[in-house]
């Protein structure tokens, strides 16, 4: 079945095809169905910055819907960047200058602890909305490692599998992942359905 993924985030969607592929879902993303929207995150939670981006973009296409709203809760900075890790260091700034001003914020901390967060939202055809969360946990690395993944995940290791998501290979990644455990979740409950 085809399934729109409400985002262009190229990382997600890589993600959204490897574990949603096996389940005989075929991903396409927003653009591809001639949706080209910057969608406000005005939630103030994981789930409902999930849906907000899911409604969005169910109201504009004819196919199932799917969002991920994610983030890296760090111990020693009291959960942040949260719900702000794409716009922490900044809307304009990218993969590096984000990890750099994460590096900046924990220098000197001995505990870090981290964890990512994400939240799945589901509109199927026949209208109903659903959500399911997943999380990982870890530690702040103090250096980058490997090109694997995306965003915070050379900075991450994985205390779950016991190395670097930046060093992970998918399946590794994807079998403890935040995202891989809530569309994990959500497949459970639309087979349920079936
Ligand atoms: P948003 O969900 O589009 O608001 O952005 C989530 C942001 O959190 C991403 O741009 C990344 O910076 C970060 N993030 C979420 N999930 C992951 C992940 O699996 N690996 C690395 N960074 C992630």
């Amino acid at each position: 079945m085809k399934i729109v993924a409400a985002t262009g985030n190229k990382g997600k969607i890589r993600e959204f095809q490897e574990i949603l592929g096996k389940m005989d879902y075929e991903v396409i993303s927003m653009k591809d169905v001639g949706i080209n929207v910057e969608i406000e995150e005005t939630g103030t939670t994981f789930a409902e910055n999930a849906m907000l981006k899911a409604r969005v973009v169910a109201s504009m296409c004819d196919y199932p819907v799917i969002a991920d709203d994610s983030g890296l809760c760090v111990d020693a900075l009291d959960g942040a960047p949260g719900i702000y890790s794409a716009r922490f260091a900044g809307e304009d700034a990218d993969d590096a200058e984000r990890n750099r001003h994460l590096l900046e914020l924990m220098e000197g901390k001995e505990n870090r602890k981290a964890h990512y967060v994400a939240a799945i939202a589901y509109i199927g055809m026949d209208g109903m909305e659903y959500v399911t969360e997943g999380r990982t946990e870890g530690e702040i690395q103090l250096a980058e490692e490997g090109m694997g993944g995306f965003g915070y995940d050379p900075l991450f290791f994985s205390t779950e599998i016991g190395k670097c998501f930046g060093l992970a290979t998918p399946d590794e990644k994807n079998e403890v992942s935040h995202r891989g455990r809530a569309l994990r979740k959500l497949y459970e409950i639309l087979v349920n359905e079936e």
